[in-house]
């Protein structure tokens, strides 16, 4: 192996993506050369040598730039678009409650209709347990932001006052606003940000492949791991241990899955210290992992769920936090006491972005988008991971419509490839010129598709894969 030329470098990688789109005159917006938008999660935004790629329309699971080229939305946005790109039940749902009612809020006993049905549909879903209420935010940082205050509320009501930390785990993505962000575990949301937040504590990544011990099982890692949080619970002090967070398929983290038993040892570790479980479903709700929730499929019983995303399909901001019964109740005479829950923003609730809810969790139940997502997702997953051999592939890890890659050295965990090299950022440009937009995370690649994927249009992913697969190998050699 070889290095790469620097334009390869994974900072800067819609550099290369832009020069790949100038040389076929597709993708890179010229007109948009140093743009006057601080832009999320990008570097070098106000260079003159940055093209922002300026995605135009949207059919499906496509989507299309502003010089007409089409891309396979391979990530459904950024993991949201569920349906796809032009559900036009969701647009007429928006449209009609534009017309009758564009916005009233949910302060002071006030309220909207969309909001309260919504609530009602979200408790009747979620069936993990039984779950007492729910509150509204625009997003999922708000939601794991909201999460912390309603925990420190629950506890100082309860007479607990020291019970304040939180425990997240390594690599995790729970949001980017301050706490959100000192509650995820990726260390470029915390460096020169002054994150994290003391009170927020890490415990082990689940990575089997990446930590486990010589010899070690999946069961004894998982059980290695729970040791690890117990001794850390008893290290801090349990009374000062508020809450646990977990996404139950870590995402943006790379897509890794819990090992066998992790869920059920770490509840129970959980559990002993009275500590509440809070479940990060922003993800993995409502079908992604070919189950109505995460909180299915790994028999997970939290106190506290967050979620987004394909809740509206993504075609309206809105997030939103399941609260059990036991919390609900605290919460409710302690704001009773106090003469007010004073936390809730704006649009909290927000008409518009409920009734696309709204409209979106009917079509799930319509179409058997469960039902749908598992009759697709072998022929993806199958599909991907008949790369797994590969000598630049160290694992590829998914279930249901969700997979991440990562790139290594002689397959081990152990020997990743120059940073400098940018492999993940190769791929990732790779992909793109030949039509389909992914995500990358160093040396890891994530893709979470539109669950209205065709199983034709799962064809072509895996044939894009491929062909990109093929020619990164080729770089890099
Ligand atoms: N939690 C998880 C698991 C996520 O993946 C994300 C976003 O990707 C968030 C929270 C933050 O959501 P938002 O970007 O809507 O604030």
């Amino acid at each position: 192996s070889q290095a790469c030329s620097p334009q390869c470098c994974t900072a800067f990688y819609r550099q290369a993506s832009s020069e790949v789109s100038l040389q076929t005159e597709q993708g890179g917006e010229k007109g948009y050369k140093g743009h006057d938008m601080l832009a999320p999660f990008t570097a070098g935004w106000q260079s003159t040598d940055l093209h922002p790629l300026v995605i135009e329309r949207s059919e499906g699971s496509y989507v299309y730039d502003s010089n007409g080229k089409k891309y396979l939305d391979a990530l459904a946005g950024l993991w949201c678009t569920a349906l796809g790109g032009n559900e036009p039940r969701l647009v007429e749902a928006a449209t009609k409650q534009l017309n009758k009612l564009p916005f009233y809020h949910s302060f002071w006993n006030r309220t909207t209709r969309p909001s309260l049905d919504l609530a009602k549909e979200i408790l009747e879903i979620f069936t993990a347990r039984k779950m007492g209420k729910v509150f509204f935010t625009n997003s999922g940082s708000e939601a794991n932001d909201s999460q912390v205050k309603l925990v420190w509320y629950y506890f100082n009501a309860l007479g607990r006052p020291n019970k304040k930390k939180f425990i997240a785990r390594t690599k995790s993505y729970h949001g980017s606003t301050l706490i959100s962000a000192s509650l995820s575990g990726l260390q470029n949301l915390h460096q020169k940000f002054d994150l994290p937040a003391p009170f927020v504590l890490h415990t082990d990544c689940p990575h089997y492949w990446r930590f486990h011990l010589p010899g070690e099982t999946e069961e004894e890692f998982s059980t290695r791991l729970a040791n690890n949080l117990e001794n850390l619970i008893l290290k801090e002090g349990p009374d000062t241990i508020a809450a646990f967070i977990a996404e139950p398929v870590m995402g943006a983290g790379g897509v890794i899955l819990p090992p066998k038993t992790y869920f059920e040892k770490v509840q129970a570790v959980i559990k002993k210290y009275d500590i509440l479980f809070i479940a990060d479903e922003v993800i993995t709700a409502f079908g992604r992992l070919g189950t109505m929730f995460g909180c299915d499929k790994y028999h997970i019983q939290p106190d506290l769920v967050s979620i987004a995303k394909a809740l509206s399909s993504a075609y309206m901001p809105i997030g939103a936090i399941l609260v059990s019964p036991e919390i609900s109740e605290v919460i409710h005479s302690q704001s009773s006491k106090l003469g007010s829950f004073s936390h809730g923003f704006t649009y909290s609730g927000h008409p518009v972005a409920c009734a696309v809810a709204l409209e979106a969790l009917k079509i799930y139940k319509e179409r058997n988008i469960v039902e749908k997502v598992q009759a697709i997702s072998p022929r993806f997953q199958n599909g991907i991971k008949s790369f797994s051999e590969s000598p630049i592939i160290g694992e590829i890890r998914g279930t249901g419509l969700v997979l991440g890659t990562e790139f290594t050295d002689n397959k081990s965990p152990n020997q990743p490839f120059p940073s400098e090299w940018g492999v993940g950022a190769i791929f990732g440009a790779e992909c793109e010129k030949r039509g389909m937009l992914v995500r990358v995370a160093g040396d890891s690649m994530m893709m979470a598709p539109p669950f209205i994927i065709s199983p034709e249009e799962v064809d072509e992913l895996i044939s894009i894969y491929g062909e990109s697969l093929r020619s990164t190998e080729r770089i890099i050699e």
